[in-house]
């Protein structure tokens, strides 16, 4: 069976729209007083002041760092213990978003918040982690790159992005001291690039604002996704910041989805996806095939567009990327879903949300998935026609 991308990348949106994968923000005790009495995010005082900022951009400060820590293991536990930490912090008038410096100068309080968080979020969902991904209770474990270390893990992964908002406090008062500083300090620098994934690249690897490692390209597109589509919180409206101005921030949940329904082969051979490292022999979990999503950036299409497909992608990269200036040469196989999307209700947050919806609650990473209650069941590929696709590879 030929995958229909076409339609294949509509029923993704559509799961999305329907199964949005948002932050808790009214979890965020600090955050109480911006939701209305049914719950809902009063956006309409926005621009609202909460102390130094207004609550744009306080919120604008929360999502940088939850983006930056949603790089971890298991979302459901890291997002859960980010709030608890912020909550245990602020109940001792820590205000870390704030005032983002009051993270350094209590350093002592904040690990001790990290390390209380983290164990009381392990007793609840380790058993249920290690369930879901055939793994071992005992290795479950919030700090990025297994490390153990406290002290590394806070100042590496939350420091850095609470950093960021004070140096260009610092710098703005270094440039004039008189002057009151900008309640909006952080979207005022963001907003700054021409689109929002610009911006997305500059969050990660402008020379003095960028966070470096401590940011990856999938969390610094989450962050825009979140910026753009998921809080609305930007205040650009113009086309280079709107539904399609953010690459998709592939991860293993997406990778997993997009690989089982046959959509990534359809676009190149899995010599190509071998060659860019995309796939590594023999490094999955059991000797399966690792399939490392992430390494899919910038690799192009061997299969050619429709002409109106081409015309739309090449559109998506002139107006909304903004990755060009002329039209583009190379297809990347990461952008593709945006020409389809163009023209749609639908942004690249649904196709995104489409994909760890799938990937979270079906598409598990093990032999055994749940296809047979799966949304794309009857377009997929792996379930329908190959299953070496399921059973072969591992994210
Ligand atoms: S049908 Fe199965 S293999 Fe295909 S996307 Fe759904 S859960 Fe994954």
């Amino acid at each position: 069976m030929a995958t229909d991308v076409a339609a294949l990348i509509q029923r993704i949106a559509e799961v999305g729209r329907k199964h949005p994968s948002l932050p808790d923000l009214r979890a965020v005790e600090p955050f109480a007083h911006y939701f209305d009495a049914d719950g809902r995010l009063q956006e309409t005082r926005l621009d609202v002041r909460d102390g130094a900022g207004t609550r744009r951009e306080i919120l604008t400060r929360f999502l940088l760092l939850n983006a930056v820590l949603d790089q971890g293991p298991d979302i459901t536990g890291l997002r859960r213990m980010l709030i608890g930490v912020v909550n245990a912090l602020y109940r001792r008038e820590t205000r870390i978003l704030h005032k983002p410096v009051a993270f350094f100068q209590e350093i002592g309080l904040s690990i001790d918040s990290i390390l209380a968080e983290h164990e009381a979020v392990r007793k609840v969902r380790a058993a249920v982690w290690a369930q879901e991904n055939q793994s071992n209770a005992a290795r479950y474990n919030l700090f990025m790159d297994n490390s153990r270390q406290v002290l590394g893990y806070a100042i590496f992964r939350w420091g850095v992005p609470l950093a960021l908002p004070y140096l260009l406090e610092k710098d703005a008062l270094r440039k004039n001291s008189n002057t009151e500083l900008s309640p909006t300090l952080l979207l005022d620098y963001l907003e700054q690039y021409a689109s929002a994934e610009q911006m997305a690249e500059a969050v990660k690897s402008h020379p003095r604002y960028g966070l470096g490692k401590a940011i990856g390209n999938k969390a610094s597109h989450l962050f825009a996704k979140w910026l753009v589509s998921g809080f609305s919180l930007t205040r650009r409206t113009d086309t280079a910041w709107g539904k399609l101005s953010y690459e998709v921030p592939y991860d293993s949940n997406a990778g997993r989805v997009l690989w089982r329904t046959g959509y990534l082969l359809h676009w190149a051979s899995e010599s190509a996806y071998q060659h860019r490292s995309v796939l590594q022999l023999g490094r999955g979990k059991g000797a399966t095939i690792y399939l490392r999503v992430t390494n899919i950036r910038g690799i192009g299409a061997e299969r050619e567009l429709d002409k109106p497909v081409l015309a739309a992608y090449r559109e998506i990269c002139l107006e909304h990327l903004k990755t060009h200036r002329t039209a583009p040469r190379k297809v990347e196989i990461q952008r593709i879903q945006h020409a389809y999307l163009l023209g749609s209700k639908f942004s690249a947050a649904d196709f995104d949300d489409g994909l760890i919806y799938v990937g979270t609650q079906f598409c598990l990473n093990h032999a055994q998935p749940r296809c047979g209650t799966c949304p794309l069941r009857d377009m997929c590929a792996g379930y329908n026609e190959n299953t070496s696709l399921i059973t072969k590879y591992r994210t």
